[in-house]
């Protein structure tokens, strides 16, 4: 027992408080246990092991309801690629959600979750033929065509009216990482506005009888700070419906609405974007006398990123020049500070002290699997330890691998004190299914 354990109402607490807005709603520490959607971490991690993804059911809701509160006019479709999960995905559907997808794949979760087919928008630049007829036997009620090729191949396989829309790459430069910046020219997304493609494809559409044309997409990227942005999408979008002379009915702006990851780093302004966007549009439509289209907004990690917590326990600790401290995760887990130099905020549970500053790396057989870097530890950190990482219910669950034949972690709900697992833990037993 620790002395903050025995002495809760001195409300000295050893630990540093928790950072404002990673933590999921509700997150607090009591005594020296973290405690998540009710649940202790050191009691998860007792009982389904770690790594373990945490996911608080309660703040997954709020995000989503803060979204139809400040756009009560909007389509609010959720990301279904940030974190693909049947149940995930029922939670949408209940909270009035409509659902993204971008392959069979995720459709087939959509099917299982029961998502309705007339609120399913499927994506994405290849859309194979399975994809395709998989879309249309679920009656997926919109695609979003990417190529001259696809127009042609849905137009073919189509019957009866298949409501389809057009991504543009409006050439707005979101200013966020290169990876995953996707509205300016010259990347591989869409068809681009300002060669005259984006017009083209409206036509091509409206020339198959199979086809009909619901609206105009574009999506300009992730982590996107600045409301002017949007601004600046919807000012070139309704142009280009002004241009086109075709009626267009919706206008989807796609997702890209940032998240904290690291203390002081501030939230997406979503009041500030509904009022301006709203502004925007119906400003731009009235100077273009067009009417007004209905608009689409595809948030995916600002829904369910800080909803999130991975916790791991430490293996080993070597110290040197620097310290390195080794979990029983890593890259499989979390390959996004390899992928984008993603940084995140790492707290150990259970104990508090004087800190230093360590580098926390996987188990995997790569330098690169690093899971932060320079992160402030109790000095006397050492194997057996529980670590939480917070900020991780979006694209973790979603990127993982089973490098090193390392099983993917479970995804744990918790909600009003009780957890159960929503993605059990990956066996060998799986992992050998696949081998012939
Ligand atoms: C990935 C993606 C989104 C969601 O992006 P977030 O950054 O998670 O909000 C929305 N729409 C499209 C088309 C996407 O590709």
């Amino acid at each position: 027992m620790t002395l903050a354990e025995l002495l809760p109402s001195t409300g000295c607490s050893i630990e540093p408080v928790l950072e404002e807005g990673l933590w999921p709603d509700g997150t607090h520490l009591a005594g020296s246990d973290l405690v998540i959607g009710g649940v202790g971490a050191t009691r998860l991690a007792a009982r389904f092991g770690t790594p373990c993804q945490v996911l608080d059911e309660a703040t997954v809701r709020n995000r989503a309801k803060a979204f139809l509160r400040a756009l009560p006019e909007a389509e609010v479709v959720f990301a279904g690629k940030s974190l693909p999960c049947p149940e995930v995905y029922r939670w949408m559907a209940s909270e009035g959600l409509s659902l993204d997808v971008s392959s069979a794949g995720e459709l087939a979760l959509a099917r299982a979750a029961g998502f309705p087919g007339q609120r399913i928008v499927m994506h994405g630049n290849v859309k194979t033929g399975e994809d395709l007829k998989a879309a249309l036997q679920h009656g997926v009620s919109r695609i979003v065509v990417d190529s001259f090729d696809e127009i042609a191949q849905l137009g073919a396989l189509s019957r009866h009216g298949q409501e389809v829309m057009i991504r543009v790459t409006p050439g707005v430069d979101a200013r966020t990482h290169a990876a995953i910046t996707t509205g300016v020219e010259d990347q591989k997304f869409g068809f681009s506005l300002a060669s005259g493609a984006a017009l083209e494809a409206i036509l091509r559409v409206v020339e198959q009888p199979s086809l009909r044309l619901t609206g105009l997409h574009c999506h300009i990227g992730s982590q996107v700070r600045h409301v002017a942005s949007y601004e600046e999408t919807v000012r070139r979008m309704v142009g280009l419906i002004a241009s086109c002379g075709v009626r267009v009915e919706q206008l989807d702006l796609g997702g890209g609405f940032c998240t904290p990851y690291l203390a002081g780093e501030s939230s997406f302004d979503l009041f500030g974007f509904a009022q301006r966007v709203r502004g925007t549009l119906n400003y731009e439509c009235a100077l273009h006398r067009v009417p007004v289209p209905k608009l689409l907004i595809e948030p995916g990690r600002s829904i369910v990123a800080n909803a999130g917590v991975t916790l791991y326990r430490v293996c080993a600790v070597k110290r040197g020049v620097r310290t390195f401290v080794a979990v029983d995760g890593g890259m499989s887990d979390n390959p996004r500070p390899a992928l984008y130099g993603a940084k995140y905020a790492v707290r150990l549970v259970g104990r508090g002290g004087a800190r230093k500053p360590v580098t926390v790396v996987g188990r995997h057989c790569e330098a690169g699997d690093v899971l932060a870097e320079d992160v402030p530890l109790p000095a006397d950190v050492h194997a057996g330890d529980l670590l939480a990482v917070p900020v991780t219910g979006a694209y973790h669950h979603a990127l993982a691998s089973n490098y090193n034949q390392v099983g993917r972690p479970p995804v744990v709900a918790v909600r009003d004190g009780v957890a159960r697992q929503v993605v059990r833990r990956e066996t060998e037993e799986d992992l050998l299914r696949r081998y012939v």
